[in-house]
């Protein structure tokens, strides 16, 4: 039995008595003066912090990144310097859309947020599941979300919301019909794949740069669930993969992912079939076979979850030299979205909580103050640049290369190279099995059968124009007429909504 430790307060007090309140008299009210109470309660009334807005519901563990292939052509990021470097890593899987007790197999992409803890400061990569997303523009991020949450006056989950909204948007076709295969049910989180579906750039130390997409490939191979099969694991274990990760790190099982990288030169991309700022397309891989470059191991679970998993706070503005962003609008809006939600969860300096710390490579500037700030707060170093008291400077060779931008500032509609519906389409018809295909049109019909009709022609033209069975199927399995589909998806986006308006 080890040694007995007193119980103390949150100031250090050695507690007396931890289960009877102080009252007057052993039938009367509870003193004020029982500041043990006081502080327990007042405590526990602020033990919740605001939940992410998206992504609330996940799980964490700690690992290793080790680079397996020579990138250094590519990139100068010290982390990726040499085959056989290892960097500590920090992973965050969670589901998108639902709340911080909402089920695990729910359908919905999920989050694969990685922080390396590189000698050059976090480098955060946040990416999904799904090497797509259902939008390019961050303008209709927020709406978007809305209609995965719940309805305002019910607070129930809407299918209408959802479908009136995709109906509405032609550009999300493709991330739909990942989500509604059996990859929107991953079995766990280490039977997936994480991309970062954004093009990020890679530059060297001579100015020359690269644009690049990241595929953390599963060594666990792929594994889901059916429709079915989710919805009985969200009734049975709504933890499950949560449950699962842990479970397999406790018993030594480690997970790993394979890193490969799709890279495109600045001409090259010039050239590509593909607008690489539109994060609603893939590369094709027989168009950029992707380089084999790391392996990405988890071996440790986190010791407390509020601690290290719900007060981790990944962001893509975290970059390391060597590494940037490229121009997609959707990123560009979660570099100040990220750590905007972050300061609002857990306050200014956020930075400080253990497991977002650079443990690699420590903070020296001149920001202070704010709430929370924890630690010596710079001590009696200057608090003000430029000063003669202190060593503490910039070095210009951090600096990322110069980038060359023109043109007016406007708000440009997606100049995409391609329509939006030949990806999805190229999905359906080549890389989905008879039994995907399958699946993906009962898991539709099931969510869409009870949304007013005018949707569900709308988004029925919307599936014929990505692949005329994927259409006839699925407004089959609805009962909807196949021949006004047809003539649906023969007109315009715009002409298609003001024909089904009342409808
Ligand atoms: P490829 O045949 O070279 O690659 C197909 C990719 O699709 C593989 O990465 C595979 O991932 C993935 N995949 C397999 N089954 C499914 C499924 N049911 N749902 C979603 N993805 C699946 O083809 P292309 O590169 O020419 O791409 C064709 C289509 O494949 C794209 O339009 C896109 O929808 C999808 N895709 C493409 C990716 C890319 O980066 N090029 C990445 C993921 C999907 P895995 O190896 O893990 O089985």
């Amino acid at each position: 039995m080890s040694k007995k430790k007193i119980m103390k307060s949150a100031f250090g007090r050695p507690v007396g008595n931890d289960q009877n309140s102080l009252t007057a008299g052993e039938r009367g009210p509870v003193l004020m003066q029982d500041v043990h109470l006081l502080e327990k309660l007042s405590h526990f009334d602020r033990e919740r912090i605001p939940e992410r807005v998206v992504h609330a519901k996940g799980a964490g563990a700690y690992g290793y990144f080790e680079v397996t292939a020579d990138v250094t052509k590519y990139t100068k990021a010290a982390f990726l310097s040499a085959v056989g470097k290892k960097t500590d890593v920090f992973v965050r899987f969670s589901t998108v859309g639902g709340e911080k007790g909402s089920a695990d197999a729910e359908r919905d992409p999920r989050g694969f947020a990685i922080k390396f803890y590189t000698e050059e400061g976090n480098y955060d990569m946040t990416g999904n599941n799904t090497p797509v997303f259902f939008i390019r523009d961050p303008l209709k991020f927020p709406d978007f979300i809305h209609t995965q949450k719940r309805e305002p006056a019910t607070n129930l989950k809407s299918a209408t919301m959802a479908w009136d909204f995709w109906s509405l948007t032609p550009e999300s076709i493709h991330q739909v019909t990942i989500l509604f295969s059996d990859r929107g049910t991953p079995a766990t989180y280490r039977h997936m794949n994480g991309y970062s579906s954004h093009t990020y750039k890679w530059y060297t130390d001579t100015g020359e740069y690269f644009w690049v997409q990241y595929h953390f490939k599963t060594d666990q191979g792929i594994k889901n669930f059916t429709g079915t099969e989710a919805k009985e694991m969200c009734g049975k274990d709504p933890d499950h993969a949560t449950r699962d990760l842990y479970d397999s790190i406790e018993k030594g099982d480690y997970p790993s992912w394979t890193l490969e990288m799709q890279i495109l030169t600045p001409e090259q991309a010039e050239e590509f079939e593909w607008d690489i700022l539109d994060i609603t397309k893939v590369w094709p891989h027989s168009q950029v076979p992707p380089l084999t470059v790391g392996k990405l191991v988890l071996n440790k679970n986190p010791e407390n979850y509020f601690a290290e998993v719900e007060q981790a706070a990944f962001s893509p503005s975290n970059l390391v030299p060597g590494i940037g962003v490229s121009p997609d609008k959707m990123l560009q809006a979660r570099l100040f979205s990220y750590h905007d939600t972050h300061i609002h969860r857990l306050g200014p300096n956020y930075n400080l909580i253990p497991v977002n710390q650079p443990k690699n490579s420590m903070p020296l500037n001149h920001q202070r103050d704010g709430l929370m700030r924890v630690d010596d707060n710079g001590g009696g170093r200057p608090n003000y640049w430029p000063n003669s008291f202190s060593e503490i400077q910039p070095e210009g060779k951090n600096e990322e290369p110069d980038i060359p931008l023109s043109g007016a500032g406007s708000r440009y509609e997606f100049a995409h190279r391609n329509d939006d519906f030949v990806q999805a389409g190229n999905l359906y018809r080549h890389v989905m099995t008879e039994a995907d295909r399958d699946s993906l049109i009962t898991n539709i019909v099931g969510h869409m059968k009870e949304v007013p009709l005018r949707i569900q022609l709308r988004q029925c033209a919307i599936f014929y124009l990505a692949d005329a069975e994927y259409g006839e199927r699925v407004s089959q399995g609805l009962g909807l007429d196949i021949n006004l589909v047809q003539r649906l998806a023969g007109m315009s986006q715009e002409q298609r909504v003001s024909e089904t308006a009342d409808m």
